[in-house]
């Protein structure tokens, strides 16, 4: 990989996603990688948002050493995969932590921003407003007790998303300074 690597981790209803998207729709200098996973789609859900396939083909992927990075993550699988030279541009990954950690050690110069909720409230809002059920919630929310602890030792860049425009800027900028870095 000659560009540089985004990583964008955090818990469930942090609003990553959001961000994400913005970030991709105002620098198109970055592209998103799409995911694949085992999770069946969600109601509303747009059908690219993942490439949704089933064990049997993830873990042939898997076997075939085409995944940048994978994880089991609430009984489903998740990967990157293996990003595609894209010259000029540099790559996004919206991943939850383990893979954040796998590509932290194979790319140390990938960078990785952590998004934090701004309150557990506010995640939980989130979390039933996208329609996940209720034993999901309280999974989630557990979850993310545990990964914004770790999440936020490993981040180089931990980003509260309470105001979007703002969160978005503080990642801009943080990957200018990053790019500027390696020139
Ligand atoms: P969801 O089921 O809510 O779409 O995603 C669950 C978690 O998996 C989220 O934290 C999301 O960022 C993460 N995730 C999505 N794609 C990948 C991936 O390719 N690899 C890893 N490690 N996590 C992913």
């Amino acid at each position: 990989m000659t560009g540089l690597i985004v990583i964008v981790s955090g818990p469930g209803g942090a609003g990553k996603g959001t961000l994400v998207e913005s970030l991709v729709a105002r620098d198109r200098t970055l592209w998103l990688s799409r995911s694949w996973t085992t999770r069946a789609r969600r109601e509303g859900e747009p059908e690219d948002a993942y490439v949704f396939v089933d064990r049997a083909t993830f873990e042939s992927r898997v076997a075939e050493g085409g995944f940048l990075e994978w994880t089991e993550f609430l009984g489903n699988l998740y990967g990157s995969p293996v990003p595609q030279e894209n010259p000029g541009r540099d790559v996004v990954l919206e991943i939850e932590l383990n893979g954040a950690e796998q590509v932290k050690a194979r790319h140390p110069g990938a960078i990785m921003v952590f998004v934090a909720p701004p309150s557990r409230e506010e995640q939980q809002r989130r979390l039933v407003a996208r329609g996940d059920s209720e034993e999901h919630v309280v999974e989630r929310l557990r979850k993310a007790e545990e990964e914004e602890a770790r999440g936020s030792r490993q981040a180089d860049l931990v980003v509260v998303n309470d105001d979007l425009d703002r969160a978005v800027a503080e990642v801009e900028l943080f990957i200018g300074a990053a790019r500027a870095a390696r020139r």
